[in-house]
């Protein structure tokens, strides 16, 4: 495994539960203490937690402000930044509020979205979108952003849902909206 899975399954687990342990996570990673606190270390400096004795904690995210659509605080997997035409940013949670701000807001002029597998944020008019598969990420219809067409069908045959441009995505989102 991966140290920077090994960080995301860590980091799974602090969003769950809200606290880790470091006996738990040698468990469930079958890796040494030492490399857990290395990777809480790490993770500490990214400002993702706070190291306490035995774990760590979530850390309190007092300076971000929440989805600009409905309030919940964005997450890092999902992460979308939509852009204004006067400069201004917007952040949603999660593509599925940011395909409905990118239609609800007409001084929206681009949009990023991360790239679900791998993190980097991508433009969403070139992106591919999975949506509603058996998962929920966090608003529901879940729909998760890729890069790459080839990743979000791969993902698909695991998770079902359907493969999606960002218009379609967009007039999905807009008839689920008023069933
Ligand atoms: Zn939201
Ligand atoms: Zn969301």
């Amino acid at each position: 495994m991966l140290a920077s899975e090994r960080r995301q399954i860590i980091l799974e687990h602090l969003e769950n539960s809200g606290r880790v342990r470091v006996s738990e996570l040698t468990e469930i990673l079958d890796v040494s203490r030492m490399t857990i606190h290395r990777d809480l270390s790490q993770l500490a400096d990214e400002g993702h937690l706070e190291k306490v004795f035995g774990g760590a904690v979530a850390r309190q995210s007092s300076d971000k402000d929440g989805c600009a659509m409905c309030g919940m605080a964005p997450r890092e997997r999902t992460a979308f930044v939509l852009q204004c035409a006067d400069g201004s940013q917007l952040q949603a949670c999660c593509p599925h509020c940011g395909i409905m701000l990118l239609s609800a807001r007409p001084q929206v002029v681009s949009a990023l979205a991360a790239d679900y597998l791998h993190g980097r944020m991508v433009n969403v008019r070139t992106a591919t979108f999975l949506v509603d598969p058996d998962l929920t990420v966090c608003c529901t219809p879940t729909v998760l952003c890729f890069q790459d067409r080839d990743e979000a069908e791969k993902f698909q045959r695991g998770f079902g849902g359907k493969v999606m441009d960002l218009v379609n995505t967009q007039s999905y989102l807009r008839a689920s909206m008023t069933l």
